[in-house]
């Protein structure tokens, strides 16, 4: 994108070990960056280094992109948004009933961003009953959510009335024969499908959706479009996500 867009920025991976946080935050306003991304296990500990919070990324208490605003280092989270971006391209989530498998960070961020975007009522179905209940409490008590959590042990059913279904567990990522324990014969051809596991990106959970006749939404869509969030905060344009995603399907040999 910063190619394309005859930017002359440079984008620079770096291992930050836990107990170097507080410096490497210190070296990045010292100097001059825009901004960083920021990854396990710093997206929680980030925070109190910098001097504000993006609104979902308040709510969920993690940030995953910190974006330079005048003098002042504020946390985002950019995660949600790329999935809601990616999601929004086949339906608009604002009054939808949507079953999130999975309570981690990747689901808090889809399920705190979908609920922002005005969803009806939401389930967390997760294997932990306190990882999940605490997502349901978060969304309930911030976002004054119909939020309920169900214990993941078992092949799930989907309620009929569901519009949305959600993998944002890790299962199948680098597996390509697995997938999480749902009732695939209650997937309904009305319900839109997506996974936040890129790779494979065509992956088993997504597969039985499509055999069931649903629509479907790859992870793909969500990295590319996290990342096009993450450079218009950044740089202030809007990056061509068309060339993002031809250089991802590259880096990742598709
Ligand atoms: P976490 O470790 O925070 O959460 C993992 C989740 O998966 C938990 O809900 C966990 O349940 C569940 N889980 C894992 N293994 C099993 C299992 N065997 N049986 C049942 N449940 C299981 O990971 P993240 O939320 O950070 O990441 C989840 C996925 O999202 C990853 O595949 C990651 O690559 C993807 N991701 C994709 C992005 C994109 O841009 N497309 C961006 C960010 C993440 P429990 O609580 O019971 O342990």
């Amino acid at each position: 994108a910063f190619a394309h867009h005859g930017l002359h920025w440079r984008y620079v991976n770096m291992e930050v070990p836990k107990n170097s946080l507080a410096a490497a935050v210190a070296g990045a306003r010292a100097m001059g960056f825009q901004g960083f991304n920021c990854s396990l296990p710093h997206k929680v500990s980030v925070i109190e280094h910098l001097d504000g919070l993006g609104q979902s990324a308040e709510v969920m208490g993690a940030v995953n992109c910190v974006v330079k605003r005048g003098d002042k280092f504020i946390g985002e989270n950019t995660d949600g948004k790329g999935f809601l971006r990616s999601l929004s391209s086949v339906v608009d989530p604002a009054g939808k009933s949507v079953v999130v498998l999975g309570a981690g960070g990747a689901a808090r961020a889809v399920a705190v961003e979908m609920g922002l975007a005005g969803l009806r009522k939401i389930t967390i179905v997760n294997r932990s009953a306190s990882r999940g209940e605490t997502l349901a409490h978060l969304l309930k008590n911030k976002l004054h959510l119909e939020a309920e959590f169900v214990a993941g042990n078992g092949d799930y059913t989907v309620p009929r009335n569901t519009d949305i279904v959600i993998n944002a567990t890790s299962i199948g990522l680098y597996q390509p024969e697995a997938a999480p324990a749902l009732n695939f014969a209650s997937l309904q051809p009305n319900m839109v499908v997506a996974d936040v596991v890129f790779s494979p990106t065509h992956t088993l959970f997504l597969k039985n959706a499509e055999a069931r006749g649903c629509q479907t939404v790859d992870g793909l869509g969500m990295l590319v479009n996290q990342g096009a969030i993450a450079i218009q905060y950044w740089t202030g344009i809007e990056p061509d996500t068309d060339i993002m995603n031809k250089a991802l399907r590259q880096a990742l040999g598709l």
